[in-house]
């Protein structure tokens, strides 16, 4: 099967949290993915979202960037904002860290991004945005 490689930009709004999850999931159907396989890319989609809209803008306006390519039954997805950035990123990955206990997060996001994809890498600065990229390979069918 040859690559294939989409990207959407949307608003900073909340709903589209399930909009990005039914994007993803769509542009991964043609793989044939198990319920599992679906399930664990749809939520690492939308904690990366979710972060995007409540830590990135801060619930204010932004766009929000997918970027997702499909080789060799291998999916590669980014999500991208141009938010207020990490400051340390090594620590924002430590499960149950959270700059927002205010707003009941768990500081989960991430450690569930780790642990349902096969990569997770994020690149931060502060007043630079944050690239969150992921990748996930599909069992054998
Ligand atoms: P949870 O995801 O469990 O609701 P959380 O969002 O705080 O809680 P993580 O998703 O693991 O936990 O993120 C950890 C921290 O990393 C956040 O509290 C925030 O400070 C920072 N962070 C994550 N994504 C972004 C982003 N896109 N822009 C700015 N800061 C971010
Ligand atoms: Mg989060």
């Amino acid at each position: 099967m040859e690559k294939n490689e989409m990207m959407v930009i949307f608003d900073s709004s909340s709903e589209n949290e399930s909009f990005a999850r039914m994007v993803i999931a769509a542009f991964v159907s043609r793989i044939d993915p198990t319920l599992e396989e679906l399930a664990d890319i749809k939520t690492a989609v939308s904690e990366a979202v979710t972060n995007s809209i409540i830590h990135g803008y801060k619930d204010g306006k932004g766009d929000i960037r997918m970027h997702a390519s499909i080789a060799d039954r291998e999916l590669f997805v980014e999500i991208e904002d141009e938010g207020v950035g990490i400051e340390d990123i090594q620590r924002a990955m430590e499960p149950m860290y959270t700059t927002r206990p205010d707003l009941d997060r768990s500081g989960m996001g991430f450690a569930f991004m780790e642990a349902f994809m096969d990569g997770l890498e994020v690149v931060s600065e502060p007043g630079k945005g944050t690239l969150v990229k992921m990748t996930k390979k599909m069992g054998a069918i």
